[in-house]
This record gives C-alpha cells, structure tokens and sequence, in this order.
C-alpha cells in the first residue's frame, strides 16, 4: 500500500515539516543510543508498518473540481490497534503524518494504552470549503482509507482542525459499508457514542501536567503566569481549566493573532467571544501582539497549543519560561529543544503532555465496546489517574538517569514497544 506522496495541491514550506519530521527522527536516536539499542532493532522500530496515499477529487459546490492528497500512516501496531488522529491543514504532507504517527506509536506505550499509533491528514484548507463540502471531502477520505480501519485495526480521532461533526461523519461512512461501528473513531458527539469527557481531555491533561510538573520544579507561585498559543480545543480548554484553578493566563493566541495582558486576561470572555465569532478576531480583551512576541513572553508556563516547530533554533534563546509544557504536537524542534536544555528551561514532552486526548479516547473506545457509559467524574478521575501514573514514572526515570523528560519519556516507549514485538515474535 506503500505510494510516493504526489505532489501536494498547496505547496508547503518544507523547512518546517522537514524539523518535525527530522527532530522525531533524532529524538528517536538518542533515546535509541541511551537504551543501546542495536541497529536490527531501531530500523523495526522507526519504520513505519504501513503507509497510505490516496486522492481525493472533491467536486466544489461551485461545479469546480479540486484535487487534494490524504494520508493514513501506521507506524506500530505491536501493543494494539493503532490510533491516532487526522489533521486538516495545508502543509499536510507525507513526512509530517510520518512524524506524527510515529509520535501516536511512542504516547499511547509511555501512558501505557493497549494501543499502537497511527496519524492522518488531508492537504486541505478547511477555511475555504462549505460545510457540505467538508462532510463530501471526509467521506471521500475515509471510503478510500476504509480498508485498514476498524475497531480492532486502526482508530481514528480529532487533530487540528477536525471536530466531532467530522468524527461522526466518518463513523457513518465507516458504519455505512460495515454495519453500526461506534468503537471504529474516537472524539465523537455525546450523541453519537462520544465519551463524556472527551472534548476537553487534551486541555484537562495538561492542567493536570502543568500542576504536576510546576510541583516537581518547586515553582511555588500562587498563581502561575501562563501564556498559550492556539485557542482552538486544545489551548482554549486548557486556557479555561488552569484558569478555574488559579492560574492567570496572561498571553493567547490563534490565527488572528495574540493577546496580553500582564494582569491576566478575561479567559472567560476570550471563550465566548471566539464561540461566537469562530476566532478571536477582532477580541478587544488584552494588547494586539504578534505570535511570534507571545512565544518570547515573560511567564512562568509556556503552552504551545497549535502547530508543530513554532519553538526552533531561531527563536529558542529568546524564551522567558521557567517551563515548556508541550500540548501540540512536535512544538519544540530538535535544536530548539537543545538550547532551552542549554538555558536550563526544561521541556515536558508532547506524548506525555497532550496524552489526555488519547487516554479519554481509550476510555470512549472502551465503552463503546461495552455499550455502557460512564460519568464525567469517573472519566476525568480515570484521565487523572492514568497521564499522573505516565508522569511519576517519567520523573523517575529522568531523575534516576539524569537525562531530560523527552529522553526519558522516549526511553519509556521505546523500550515498551520492543518488548510486544519480542513477545510477538520479531
Ligand atoms: P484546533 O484546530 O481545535 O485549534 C488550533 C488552534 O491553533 C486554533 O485556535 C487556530 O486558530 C490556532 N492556530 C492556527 N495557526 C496558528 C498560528 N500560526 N499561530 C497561532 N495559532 C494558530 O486544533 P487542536 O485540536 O486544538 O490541536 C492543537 C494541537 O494539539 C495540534 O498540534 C494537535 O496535533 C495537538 N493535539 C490535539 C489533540 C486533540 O485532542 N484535539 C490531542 C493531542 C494533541
């Protein structure tokens, strides 16, 4: 099932995917080196088990006719079915789902999920389709990927721009070939199967995180200034649970741009504000700076929420953080990663950090396997449970062996994938 990737209908700055790809790829290696593993074993583990390459012809309302590429990329089934989620972005590209799926292989192993890890995407800019034209795009993409998906094959999710509406559109084209199948995608509506709990699990997570390692650290601040980038589900969740508990959130952004206010922003009228205007263009609620400003803000938690390789070796130096808690994926790239290292700024990685949507998502599958749900109070104590267990055993380990969290919570996950595919047999 292996293709080339075609070329993409939007061009994509490859110096960004390349980071994200790349500083996996080296992220990998270095955890490979402090676990000595030999080279037999690193090519199993860092090669993708099966990659998926299909186009979708999406006929516009206006009778145009448009080509985009999705993707669908398993990297390791050993521990479980795969699962992971689909973005819809422009720079979807090949290597960036690689990097991304891999990343899903070694989060769902380091919080202990009977899962593997999968990733897919869509080239696609979802601002500029209809809504009729984003459920005929999903259900195009998911008749093409059908084949390797279902419940105990390959479970898709939400990513960045992709919403419960587009989940359980997906469970009914999935459904529609195969018979009612509510345990084959995770992140759906409530109604439709979804899991109490789910569309905040990924903020509520990194709340948890965030308090967690702000204890470990021993940044006793009463109430720690916080900046996040992004304020879709990821960042906006996150905005409102540390805010509810203490925190003073004083930079926000998304693709309108950022906010400040060093007194703390009103969180609670950034989120109305963008519910009603999809964005927070135009939100008078804090100072107009620029994304890349908000990055550099003075703060005691840095949240990058959004895209992957914002924090590189261009503006790394510039960081005044005590902390990086990465809820994005791949936020941080590799040389990035080293000079924050260097300033003494640790980083608390993504698969351990953003790991809360994947957990719910876990729980979701769960019971729609059991087809019996369970109360928001049992799912978040479960969450809690669960991503501060992954987090003691990270601490440990990077303590024990002085190494930072990403390598630990790398070590953590490789080691646990290789030993599934020993007991398998490889
Ligand atoms: P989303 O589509 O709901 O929100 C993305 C946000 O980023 C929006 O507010 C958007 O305006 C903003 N944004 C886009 N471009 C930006 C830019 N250039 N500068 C600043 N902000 C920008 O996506 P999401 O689900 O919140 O995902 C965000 C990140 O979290 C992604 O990296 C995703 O892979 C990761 N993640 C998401 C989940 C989940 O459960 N949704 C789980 C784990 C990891």
């Amino acid at each position: 099932m292996t293709t080339p990737a075609p070329a993409a209908t939007t061009a994509a700055p490859a110096q960004q995917i390349d980071t994200i790809y790349e500083s996996t790829l080296r992220q990998f290696e270095l955890a490979a080196d402090a676990l000595e593993m030999d080279e037999h074993w690193r090519t199993v583990l860092r090669t993708p088990f099966r990659e998926m390459s299909v186009q979708i012809a999406l006929r516009k309302d206006n009778g145009e006719l448009e080509v985009y590429q999705g993707y669908r990329v398993q990297h390791n089934g050993s521990r479980g079915p795969m699962k992971g989620g689909i973005r819809y972005h422009p720079h979807v590209d090949l290597n960036e789902v690689r990097a991304l799926a891999a990343l899903m292989a070694w989060k769902t192993a380091l919080v202990d999920l009977p899962f593997g890890g999968a990733k897919g995407g869509v080239n696609c800019d979802p601002a500029t389709l209809s809504i009729s034209e984003l459920q005929r795009l999903t259900r195009k993409y998911v008749s093409r990927i059908g084949l390797i998906l279902g419940p105990y094959r390959d479970i898709p999710a939400p990513d960045m721009n992709t919403t419960p509406q587009i989940m359980a559109w997906v469970l009914d084209e999935y459904s529609g070939r195969n018979g009612y199948t509510p345990a084959v995608v995770t992140g759906k509506p409530v109604s439709m199967g979804g899991s109490l709990g789910r569309e905040a699990a990924t903020g509520r997570g990194v709340m948890i995180i965030t308090h967690r390692i702000l204890q470990t650290l021993g940044i006793s601040n009463e109430s720690p200034r916080v900046v996040i980038q992004g304020f879709g589900n990821v960042g906006a969740n996150t905005a409102r649970l540390l805010t509810a508990h203490g925190s003073k959130v004083i930079g926000i952004s998304d693709i309108s741009g950022a906010y400040h206010n060093g007194n703390g922003l009103n969180i609670n009228d950034a989120l109305e504000y963008a519910k009603n205007n999809k964005d927070l263009t135009g939100w008078s609620g804090g100072d107009k700076i620029t994304n890349e400003d908000l990055l550099t803000l003075d703060c005691d938690v840095l949240i990058p929420a959004a895209l992957g390789g914002v924090i590189t070796k261009d503006n790394a130096g510039d960081v005044k953080t005590k902390v990086v808690v990465e809820a994005a994926n791949a936020p941080v790239s590799f040389d990035g990663d080293a000079i924050l290292g260097s300033r003494g700024i640790p980083v608390v990685p993504d698969i351990l950090a953003n790991s809360g949507g994947v957990i719910v998502s876990y729980f979701e599958w769960v019971q729609n396997l059991q087809q019996f749900r369970w109360d928001e109070a049992d799912v978040n104590n479960k969450l809690e449970k669960l991503i501060t267990s992954a987090y003691d055993q990270l601490v440990t380990l990077a303590q024990g062996r002085n190494v930072p969290y990403r390598m630990a919570a790398f070590m953590i996950a490789l080691k646990r994938v290789q030993e599934a595919e020993i007991m398998r047999g490889t």
